[in-house]
């Protein structure tokens, strides 16, 4: 089973996450969409609403799990006996941070990342300026799947 896991903090989840999960599953025979937990960092939404939008989002797609984990991505890739990391690439910057870590956890394992290019429609979609518009009472129903929206 080609296991894929699609890391990251989802706060909250926008439609370029949901672009990439979409032409993920296309790739694998599953993804595994991780919430990955830190303590140092303050959120928007708990880690149950953001699982809970993720879930919502895919209810209907049983290739989609949805988890939260501690620690160093590849050990949990290790763990649940993913051979592969999802990341989605929108600009240079991205790239540059992107690479740094596929290097790093290349060095730690075995396990490659393949970069999907984000969708042009939603390349420049972020969780930090969909959290500004929601904190400035902004529509932001047109960057988000209708879970978050509905919530
Ligand atoms: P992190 O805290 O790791 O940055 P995010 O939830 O912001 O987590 O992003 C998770 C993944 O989704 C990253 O690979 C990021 O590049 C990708 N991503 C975020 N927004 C978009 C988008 N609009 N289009 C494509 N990929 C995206």
């Amino acid at each position: 089973m080609r296991r894929a896991i699609f890391p990251g903090s989802f706060d909250p989840i926008t439609l370029g996450h949901y672009d990439i999960i979409k032409r993920g599953v296309k790739l694998f025979d599953e993804v595994v969409v991780a919430i990955g937990v830190n303590a140092e960092k303050k959120y928007m939404f708990s880690l149950e609403e953001r699982k809970a939008f993720i879930e919502a989002s895919f209810k209907n797609e049983k290739k989609v799990k949805v988890v939260t984990y501690e620690g160093l991505t590849v050990d949990f890739c290790k763990e649940i006996d993913a051979q592969f990391i999802l990341r989605g690439l929108r600009n240079p910057a991205d790239f540059e941070f992107e690479k740094a870590i596929a290097h790093t956890n290349r060095k730690l394992s075995k396990i490659e990342t393949v970069f999907l290019l984000t969708a042009a429609k939603t390349s420049y979609i972020s969780s930090s300026i969909v959290r500004d518009v929601i904190r400035n009472n902004g529509d932001y129903s047109k960057l988000v799947p209708d879970s978050v929206v509905v919530n």
